[in-house]
């Protein structure tokens, strides 16, 4: 069976280029140039990805991924024309695996789409997960913080905090890799899982968040700056 497509796009050139590349390369493609009408179609039709622009007339593209998902889960890749990192980090927070901002090589674009096919065979979120040894164990420590993976909940002094899905495995991969210093490039790979060819600046966006919500709340300092390198969750930290 053909993998099915469904690119929102409305700049006309670039929607048909991209489709001829997309059926050249054996996908099978349906395209809307709409927001509000490739959500009906996405929500009625079970596609395998979808490539959605973020300006877009009917309903901008950010507010089509936030209902899409809230419905079903389909990998997103957010065609952006913009360069703010805001754009972007609310597109991935929102649930879009990747961006890619236009202009961009299609060589590039059929690499994000099977590394994002790829990536979500391989880790269907919220699918059931596989158990290993590692995820038996579940619970991260830090302080009074606690970190629970299988039920994706984090508590200080048993005030539950609220993170979004990467601030979460922002969180558990500084957790998990305790007094070790991680580079940005080192976060950014862990978080996305896989080839992610955005800015870097994505991953201080989010040391940012997490700080407001847990540093700044609870007056701690959990997340270190290794100034050049990185970041560091001290395991011993007093
Ligand atoms: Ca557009």
């Amino acid at each position: 069976m053909k993998t099915n497509i469904l690119l929102v796009e409305d700049e006309e050139k670039l929607a048909r280029f991209v489709e001829l590349e997309l059926v050249h390369e054996g996908y099978r493609v349906d395209k809307s140039d709409n927001g509000r009408e490739a959500l009906e179609k996405a929500l009625e039709e079970d596609y395998d990805l979808v490539l959605l622009d973020i300006m877009l007339p009917g309903l901008n593209g950010l507010e089509v991924l936030r209902r899409l998902l809230k419905e079903k889960e389909v990998p997103v890749i957010l065609l952006t024309a913009r360069d703010a990192v805001m754009d972007k980090v609310s597109g991935l927070d929102a649930g879009a695996v990747d961006y890619i901002t236009k202009p961009f090589a299609i060589e590039e674009l059929l690499a994000r789409i099977r590394a994002a096919l790829k990536h979500y065979a391989a880790h269907p979120a919220g699918g059931e997960k596989e158990s290993n040894a590692k995820e038996e164990e579940g619970i991260l420590t830090w302080k009074e913080l606690t970190l629970d993976d299988r039920r994706h909940q984090v508590r200080y002094a048993g005030h539950e905090i609220a993170l979004t899905n990467r601030e979460f495995l922002m969180l558990k991969t500084l957790l998990e890799n305790r007094d070790i210093v991680l580079s940005r490039d080192t976060l950014l790979n862990r978080v996305c899982g896989y080839d992610y060819a955005g800015e870097t600046n994505v991953v201080d966006v989010y040391i940012r968040y997490l700080r407001s919500k847990i540093d700044d709340v609870y007056d701690v300092k959990m997340i270190h700056t290794v100034r050049g390198v990185g970041y560091v969750i001290k395991a011993g930290d007093e």
